[in-house]
This record gives C-alpha cells, structure tokens and sequence, in this order.
C-alpha cells in the first residue's frame, strides 16, 4: 500500500531548527554568571507559574548526581506511614499512563500513588501562560505535537478511553487576514518567525517571520549555511528510508549517526549542522545529532504509524493536553468542569484533590 502523502516527523523537526540553536551559540551571558533568577526567567501565570523547563535547580541536580551525592542515599527519609498497592515515580505521560492501566486493570479497588517531584504533572508535556496585555497566551513546553493515531489502534482505543476525539481538532476560522495554522511549526504557512540571538552587529537579536518564504534574508548566518539549510528544504530527498522495523536500510541507518545521515541526505556541512540545527529540536532528542543513531530519527514514524493525512495536531499548550486528561481520567475532580478539549485545557488544577486519602490514585507533587 502506498504511504500517503504528507508531513513525516522528520519534517516538523526540520522546520524548527534554526532558532534554538542560534540563540545557543551567540548566549551573551556565561552560564556561571547567572543567578539563579536570571536562569529561570519568567514563570508566568496560572497552574504552570512554577514549572518554568530547564531551571537553575534542573542544573543544581545534575551536578549533585554527578557529585555521586545521591548514591549516598537520601538524608532525611519521611515515613509516612501509608501503604499503597502501587507506586509509580514519575507523573509525566508514561507515569499518568501506567496509573490508569492500574486502576483500570483492578477496577479501582487497589490504591495507586504517582509521586512527581516537580510543582505540577507532565513532564516533558508541560506548559506556560502569560498574560500580555490583558491576553491570556498559552505556550506549550517540550513536547508539542499530537500525531493523530491511525484508525482502530491500540493508540486511538486508549486517546478515545481518556476523551481526546481522536478525528481532528476543531480550529478557530481565520478573520483576521493573518495566516495561521494548526501548529506553530514549519508547513503550515507564515505563523512563526526564527530569533536569532543578539550579537555586536545586532544588540536586540533578529526575528526572521515567515524564513522560508523569505528565503532565509536578513538572517544573520553565513551564506554557505543558508544556501545548505535551502537547499536541504528544496531539494527530494530520494535516497532509501526504512519501510520496516530492523530491515536493511534501518540497519544501515542504525550503523551511523543522525549528522552523518544529515551530511550524506542532505549535503549539510557538520559546520552547519553543530552550528544551527539545534540539539534539542533539530533531530538530536536534547543529546545531539553526533551522538544518535540516524535510525532514532525514522524510529518513531515506523513504530507508531500516524494517521499522516491528517497532519501534526497541538492542543493549547501542546501535550500537556494529553496529561491533563489523563488527569481527569484519574482524578474527576483535579480538573473541574467540562471533560471537553476546551474545559480541560482552559481550567484550573484543583491541586487539593489530587492528593486526597481513600481515592483510588493519588498524585503527589514536589516529592523530592
Ligand atoms: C524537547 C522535546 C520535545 C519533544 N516534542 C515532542 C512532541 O512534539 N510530540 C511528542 O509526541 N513527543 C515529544 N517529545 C517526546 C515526549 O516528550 C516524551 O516521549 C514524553 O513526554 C515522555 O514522557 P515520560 O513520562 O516518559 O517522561 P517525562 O516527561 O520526562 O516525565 C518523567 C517525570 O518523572 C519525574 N521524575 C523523574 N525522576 C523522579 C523521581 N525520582 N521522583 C519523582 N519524580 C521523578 C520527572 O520530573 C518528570 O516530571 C519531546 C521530547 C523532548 C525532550
């Protein structure tokens, strides 16, 4: 059968590459200068506003376990006095998941805790909210995308179980004459803008709207990455991909890395790729294009196949979507109102109800 045409993972990620990594490798401020509070940056509003990503702490934890602070065991350990059937570490996606299976599996008659050190559930899908100018903006953070499930898969069955209509989204119509789409990603027009970070010849940075239509002017990168980045856009990539998990060009692209894979496809220099594809969005998972394996960035699309007609989706802030209906799922009451896209994306967390006894799943945040 034919593949249908579309968007592939790949492409999104390829469309979000510049911006991060600009702004990477031109930071004005060394890292061990900055206070904690310049780190952290502004936390916004609403339930996420002290869940800002990547903070001071994040970093503060990472060197205490490369200290081996850890492998000293914990200094204080609270005994609570509580017994539960089960205990999940984690709260983002797979931790809420793996909650509901339980409760389901024993008809919520065994008791379930998800211990979440950080101040709200999500993990990676989490988000943050702004108010500008009276406007409530809602940004997704890590995880963004929703891939719309094919039809009659176990994927589909479980987003159906939590209550995400799994048919596409319904959006907003255009009034206002200003393109827009159903994602903030590259595809789907001139709704987003790459930001280059400030340099001597540019002291307030660079915001570059709609790129690549504009061809990449004005950008303040070297000519050759332009033309590379360009052309890696315009021109078929007609070299084999993987048709099947563990058949030969999957071999092949599991022998060498996802930058050599972008060189040898693409004829993007490793100048180019280490300069501004970003490690994170770029196709290097937050690891880096050097360090994966080029099969990493195919996996995905064969091991859970998408409905690619369909397109790429994004809840208001993105996949946190996803867990605040598991939440509901979980715990009615922790999201009140509507079990809708719209109440369950717009309400508040109820955190007290999270957390409370003779319910069968708890949800415990900040556990440290
Ligand atoms: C930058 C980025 C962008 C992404 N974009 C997308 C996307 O657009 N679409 C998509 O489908 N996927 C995306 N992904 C992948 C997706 O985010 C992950 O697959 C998914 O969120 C992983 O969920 P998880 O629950 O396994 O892990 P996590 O989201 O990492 O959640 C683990 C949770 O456990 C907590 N925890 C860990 N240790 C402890 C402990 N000892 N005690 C208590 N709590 C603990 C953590 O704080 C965290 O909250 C992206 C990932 C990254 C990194």
């Amino acid at each position: 059968m034919a593949e249908p045409e579309g968007m592939t993972r790949r492409d999104f990620l390829n469309g979000s590459l510049l911006a991060s990594g600009a702004a990477l490798v031109s930071t004005a401020c060394p890292f061990q200068l900055m206070a904690a509070d310049d780190w952290n940056g502004t936390p916004g509003i609403g339930d996420y506003a002290d869940a800002n990503g990547n903070t001071h702490q994040v970093m503060a934890d990472g060197h205490t376990i490369r200290d081996h602070a850890f492998d000293r065991g914990a200094k204080t350990i609270e005994d609570t006095g509580e017994t539960f059937d089960c205990v999940i570490v984690g709260g983002g996606i797979s931790g809420l998941a793996a909650a509901l299976f339980y409760q389901r599996a024993t008809g919520a008659k065994r008791s379930c805790l998800v211990l979440e050190n950080h101040p709200i559930f999500g993990g990676e899908a989490k988000r943050n909210e702004f108010n500008v100018d009276g406007q409530r903006l809602i940004a997704s953070q890590g995880s963004a995308m929703w891939f719309q499930p094919m039809p009659g898969t176990f994927l589909e069955h479980f987003y159906d179980s939590v209550g995400i209509d799994s048919r596409q989204f319904q959006y907003q119509r255009d009034t206002s004459g200003i393109a827009t789409g159903v994602t903030p990603y590259a595809g789907d027009g001139s709704n987003f803008g790459f930001f280059f970070a400030a340099d001597a010849a540019h002291p307030n940075g660079t915001w570059l709207v709609d790129p690549w239509t504009k061809k990449l002017e004005g950008a303040p990168m070297a000519a050759q990455a332009k033309r590379e980045l360009l052309a890696m856009r315009e021109t078929p990539d007609h070299r084999p991909t993987p048709r099947r998990h563990g058949d030969a060009v999957a071999r092949q692209l599991d022998s060498i890395t996802l930058e050599e894979d972008l060189m040898m496809r693409h004829g993007l220099s490793r100048e180019t790729i280490r300069h501004y594809l970003s490690p994170v969005s770029g196709g290097g998972s937050g690891i880096g294009a050097d360090a994966l394996s080029a099969y990493s960035d195919y996996a995905p699309d064969l091991l859970f196949p998408w409905e690619k007609q369909h397109g790429p989706q994004m809840f208001p802030g993105g996949n946190t979507g996803v867990a605040r209906h598991m939440v509901k799922a979980l715990v009615p009451a922790a999201i009140p109102g509507a079990a809708t896209m719209a109440g369950i994306c717009q309400a508040r967390v109820n955190f007290a109800a999270l957390d409370q006894p003779n319910q069968a799943t708890r949800i415990r945040l900040r556990s440290r």
